[in-house]
């Protein structure tokens, strides 16, 4: 195959698993928009509560019996803090993990650190 540019995003013929359709877009990009159209993001507030509270009920039961009932990757970025905050306050028990790449800033370090500990969970055993 020539080289060839999706008309809709950035993805192009490098991707040996690239498709294109008769309009010139990816199989890429078409697959997330159908996916897109299948989430609920007319939702009010409270629907939006309702449909989170679902959720939260249902990682509960999977979890029920085991140590931890979801995994949350904590890069010490506000993001992820956050969120492991966050899934602690929906009365999630997380299990927080970090991938130490060498490429850890001392910031980092200590926001891990300070969410893990908020969120009452021992840091790995380094
Ligand atoms: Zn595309």
């Amino acid at each position: 195959m020539s080289y060839k540019i999706c008309k809709r995003c950035v993805m192009d013929t490098t991707d040996p698993d690239i498709m294109f359709d008769e309009n010139g877009y990816c199989n890429h990009c078409t697959g997330v928009l159908k996916k897109l159209n299948s989430y609920p993001i007319n939702l009010s507030n409270e629907e939006k509560e309702k449909e989170l509270q679902k959720i939260v009920t249902e990682v509960k039961e999977s979890g029920k019996n085991k140590q931890y009932d979801c995994i949350v990757g904590v890069s010490g970025g506000v993001d992820s803090s956050y969120v492991l905050y966050l899934v602690k306050t929906l009365g999630l028990r997380p299990f927080a993990f970090h991938l130490d790449n060498e490429w850890n800033t001392e910031l980092s370090v200590k926001n891990i650190e300070k969410v893990t500990a908020l969120c009452n969970y021992l840091t790995s055993d380094k």
